[in-house]
């Protein structure tokens, strides 16, 4: 009987949980080492995959199919009609295959969760193991409680917690024990495997049609996301060693040149794992600390790592955030929200008026990529200023989103419309004109709306306020949508008494 890995977002070799645990089982046995990978559009819809995630996906895979070949591994494609077909199909494709044992890595999402589930129950009824394995956390979900045992609902004592966990087990170098223990795959084992290369399982799908991007957003792909583990860890590595982390603290709110890492699409799709990139920031001479004593931005970058860990935490403990329930208040179904239609348009074409926020919308539609500050801007206008149920927002977000993440996506919009676990208060709401001059928004403004791109930099925040209304008219730039002074006093009666 074969030993199968099943891929799902953890789409590399390197540091790899199940697939080193499979490696290991199937060497044990002297048994073959065999992959695979499920694909079910019916799936993709209900979670609103975005044509460049999709297309990240699919060219990552056959990336990664390449590179199992030459250790003669195949990495097989079953295809699952419907969701609720998936585990069958499973269980089908191992009993053709003679599979006696299949290992993954866990995903937490509460569709994820229920199909591990059944699987675990289908492939038992057949003799057939299942091992399932933390991997995407750097913590496993459920490991970090409160000194009363319940689950952590704001972030800073969490993070403290989560940080002290790490250094505490960081002393020990076992497996399992070792946080920052690299999960190799351990090699040689298919040497006598027939990998039969005209097999048709071995066939990766195209994109499919309503996933296609267009001419210009596939030349914006080709220039923004690169394949493969080798580049993953490149881009770490040269993030790490460049001023862009000197200057991450303060810079990375930047509009104009944020100071980020850009590692979110490799992250989100399982290119490398959060331990590899912990390792290399705790071995980097420059800025590294073997006993975790983290300062500066170095600290800052790894508690933004860390908010992804959190959300996670947040929705193995609350399942119900995955079923579109806010974690606070009343249900979303009972507010009033005016969601009007027209303004939601509007919100989707970035052709709010409010420059910045028309900037990350086109952004983020071109390239499937806005920095934080751009989403948080975005966000905070479509719920707070239109009081526009944030469900829509999150689900257009995850829509276009190259590094789209259940947790991490529905963490943000929490954040953002004070529904969510640790968000902010309810009567901040961002001033999208404030926070367009703040973060220096002018050159990434003219990048984005072309027809500002002749207004002074001074005034491309506001140009019909700042008497360039002539000029951005001329090259139809809408007019604000809405007035902010307004929009800021109806929600705050709006949220008191919705709160209340
Ligand atoms: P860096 O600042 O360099 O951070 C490094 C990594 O840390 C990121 O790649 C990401 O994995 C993690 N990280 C940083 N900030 C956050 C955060 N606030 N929450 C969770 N993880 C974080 N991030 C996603 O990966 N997927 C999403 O679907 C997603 N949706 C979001 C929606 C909203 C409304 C908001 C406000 C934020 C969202 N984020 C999401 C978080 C954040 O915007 C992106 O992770 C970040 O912009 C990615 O760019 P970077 O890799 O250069 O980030």
């Amino acid at each position: 009987k074969l030993v199968a890995h099943m891929f799902l977002r953890d789409l590399r070799m390197k540091d790899n949980v199940a697939l080193h645990k499979a490696s290991m089982t199937a060497r044990k046995l002297k048994v073959p080492l065999v992959t695979f990978w499920v694909i079910c559009l019916e799936s993709w819809k209900t979670h609103s995959m975005s044509p460049f995630q999709a297309t990240y996906r699919l060219e990552s895979l056959k990336l990664l199919q390449k590179k199992l070949k030459k250790q003669k591994i195949p990495l097989y494609i079953v295809e699952a009609e419907k969701k609720s077909e998936i585990a069958s199909c499973i269980e089908s494709f191992c009993k053709s295959r003679n599979i006696g044992a299949v290992f993954t890595n866990m995903e937490y999402e509460v569709d994820e969760l229920r199909l591990l589930s059944s699987l675990n129950d289908q492939l038992a009824k057949n003799n057939i193991a299942f091992n399932s394995y933390n991997d995407t956390c750097l913590v496993k979900p459920g490991t970090l409680s409160t000194k009363q045992g319940g689950q952590f609902k704001v972030f800073k004592p969490w993070f403290n917690c989560w940080l002290q966990y790490l250094k505490d087990r960081n002393e020990e170098s076992k497996e399992d024990e070792y946080p920052f223990f690299d999960y190799e795959l351990v090699g040689d084992i298919n040497e006598n495997f027939h990998y039969d290369e005209n097999d048709k399982a071995l066939t990766v799908p195209g994109i499919p049609t309503e996933y296609e991007l267009t001419a210009s957003q596939r030349q914006n792909f080709d220039d923004l996301y690169h394949l493969g583990e080798e580049s993953a860890l490149k881009t770490v590595k040269s993030f790490l060693s460049s001023p862009k982390l000197t200057k991450y603290s303060t810079g990375r709110g930047d509009l104009s040149k944020p100071s980020t890492s850009r590692i979110s699409h490799y992250l989100a799709n399982g290119i490398i794992s959060l331990r590899t990139i912990m390792s290399e920031i705790i071995t980097d001479n420059s800025i590294g600390d073997k006993s975790l004593n983290f300062k500066g931005s170095t600290l800052e970058y790894v508690r933004q790592l860390a908010w992804r860990d959190y959300y996670k935490h947040v929705i193995a403990h609350w399942p119900t955030i995955c079923m579109y329930q806010s974690f606070t208040g009343p249900m979303s179904e009972d507010l009033e929200w005016e969601n009007d239609a027209s303004q939601f348009e509007k919100w989707c074409e970035g052709m709010t008026g409010y420059p910045v926020i028309d900037a990350s919308i086109r952004e983020l539609v071109a390239t499937g990529y806005t920095s934080n500050r751009n989403r948080m801007i975005a966000a905070s206008f479509l719920v707070k200023h239109l009081l526009i149920d944030w469900r829509y927002g999150e689900r257009w977000f995850m829509e276009h989103l190259v590094d789209g993440d259940f947790a991490s996506n529905n963490g943000g919009w929490g954040f953002i419309s004070s529904f969510g676990v640790n968000s902010q208060p309810w009567f901040r709401i961002m001033n999208p004109w404030t926070q367009s001059e703040k973060f220096d928004a002018a050159k990434y403004i003219k990048k984005w709306v072309p027809e500002l791109k002749d207004i002074p930099d001074n005034k491309v925040h506001n140009p019909y306020s700042n008497g360039f209304s002539a000029d951005a008219r001329a090259n139809g730039y809408p007019e604000p949508m809405v007035e902010h002074s307004k929009c800021r006093e109806r929600a705050l009666d709006w949220y008191d008494r919705m709160k209340n």
